[in-house]
């Protein structure tokens, strides 16, 4: 059955691509790279009024990011292009003429004002919206008055007047409309651009596109499809709705679209493999409990008998859960190098491992490392990680309260004294210095636990929360604990 799949994502460049359509693209990809079929992007950008100045170049981004890679479309070329519908439009336009030719298509000389008029119109009166079909019969006579008058006509497809047209879609089987319930839709605009319908057809026909999968909103549309397919007498593709994506509080998801835009995610620091198994099972299940998918894993388990048909709830909550599995469970290299422009916005440089006992790479992976388990997505690390930063220790009043201590001042002198003796300071050998400063200061002076640590964490980071302090001394390197013991000392003893 799916023999020489080829599928097509063909977004309208109108706006930041969201998450919603990029979940078309996904089950696009997914059922390619699942049957061995062909992946192709076409932008879909005719509709000048709509179009918006690089927003092909943000879709291409997104895809790419995603690591969603097309075998045929921008950038890339292949045997069918070009893949910008307005680089086709003659195309479309030769199309249009052999429909009028053929009889199944009209021209239409109504001004705007008199559909506008007709619409309200209707609206009065309850009927059903749509053209009324008005040019339909014109003669040829009344034909050439209007072109005399410099009048630009539309081309709109003659609806047969009885009947009804079906079409098998795979997971919702058969779906009828009654031909009276579609008017006289436009083909070709005054302007001589076609309208989605027109060319959507024709280049999936053009495309030999096998199967579409798009979302379910454009049910409506595909009757119409259907018609211009049987008036060139070709065969359509086999068709696969995708569930409608709502948001929590059951309102469609694309309306709110600066905050589900995947730029939006990106520059928040989402991870792009964290969005992929968030959206591919947004709409599709694996059958099992498995909930975390590479995008190669998904290849061999992705299946179109498993979309379903019911609505899929968009919950960012849910999306942060996956980001979150994503930053802890990636190898560090990986997350140290995603962090990177996020500690560079913050602190003008994305390491300071100088002094330390860390290579630049190796001092960021113990930093992301401590802070990784803690965050939703990688802008919420650099402030949690200012310590390690600054020059500055922002010293809070819990920390101002816990050099104040009676016995805070002997353990940093201890502390200054023994770093001061080693030659340099990993995070294990931090951790046995304070393993052995804790066991000193029991023995001696019977010192808890949180007395020892409270002064030194307080000293090295002005907070009494934070990463594990072995690894904030190995991240501050021997030479600054010491600066820093050193201060909180003599702001003690003044
Ligand atoms: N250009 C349409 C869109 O923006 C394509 C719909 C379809 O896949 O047919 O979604």
């Amino acid at each position: 059955m799916h023999d020489g799949v080829r599928v097509r994502f063909a977004p309208s460049p109108t706006g930041l691509p969201h998450l919603g359509n990029v979940r078309t693209a996904l089950f696009n990809w997914l059922f390619a790279r699942h049957y061995g079929g062909s992946f192709i992007v076409r932008m879909e950008d005719t509709d000048l009024a709509r179009s918006a100045e690089g927003a092909d170049q943000k879709i291409l981004e997104g895809l790419d990011w995603l690591g969603l890679d097309w075998d045929e479309g921008p950038q890339k070329g292949g045997g069918y292009g070009p893949y910008y519908q307005s680089q086709r439009v003659s195309i479309y336009q030769s199309h249009a003429q052999q429909l009028l030719q053929e009889g199944h298509a009209y021209v239409c000389y109504c001004s705007p004002k008199r559909l506008e008029e007709m619409r309200r119109e209707q609206e009065r009166r309850g009927g059903p919206p749509g053209y009324d079909s008005r040019c339909r019969g014109l003669s040829r006579a009344e034909a050439e008055r209007y072109e005399d008058q410099g009048i630009s006509p539309v081309v709109r497809f003659k609806v047969p007047l009885e009947g009804g047209t079906s079409f098998h879609d795979l997971l919702r089987g058969e779906i009828s409309f009654a031909n009276s319930s579609l008017d006289d839709f436009v083909l070709l605009k005054s302007d001589g651009y076609p309208t989605y319908h027109l060319a959507n057809v024709v280049d999936d026909h053009l495309m030999e596109i096998s199967d579409v999968l798009r979302a379910d909103e454009w049910i409506p549309s595909t009757p119409r499809h259907i018609l211009i397919y049987q008036a060139f007498g070709w065969t359509p593709p086999r068709y696969i709705h995708l569930p409608l994506i709502l948001d929590k509080s059951g309102g469609k998801m694309s309306k709110r679209l600066g905050d589900v835009s995947i730029d939006s995610y990106k520059q928040r620091g989402y991870l792009p493999e964290a969005i992929v198994n968030y959206l591919a099972l947004l709409g599709w299940s694996p059958g099992d409990t498995q909930e975390i998918f590479s995008l190669e894993e998904l290849v061999p388990r992705f299946s179109w008998e498993r979309i379903s048909v019911s609505p899929a709830i968009f919950d960012p909550k849910r999306l942060s859960w996956f980001n979150r599995r994503y930053l802890c469970n990636s190898a560090p290299n990986r997350i140290a190098e995603a962090v990177s422009p996020y500690l560079r916005a913050a602190y003008g440089r994305d390491e300071r491992s100088e002094g330390t006992a860390y290579s630049p790479g190796a001092w960021r992976e113990l930093l992301v490392d401590q802070v990784r388990e803690e965050v939703d997505s990688l802008d919420q690390m650099p402030d949690r990680v200012g310590f390690a930063f600054l020059n500055e220790v922002d010293y809070r009043a819990e920390a101002r309260e816990a050099l104040s201590a009676a016995s805070a001042g002997k353990v940093l002198q201890a502390l200054a004294e023994r770093l001061s003796a080693l030659t340099s300071l990993d995070a294990d050998e931090a951790s046995s210095l304070l393993q052995e400063l804790r066991v000193r200061f029991k023995e001696q002076e019977d010192l808890a636990a949180r007395e020892l640590l409270f002064p030194i964490r307080a000293s090295l980071t002005g907070t009494l929360h934070g990463p594990g302090l072995a690894a904030v001394m190995a991240l501050l390197g021997r030479e600054r604990c010491i600066e820093r013991v050193r201060s909180s000392l003599s702001s003690i003893s003044s």
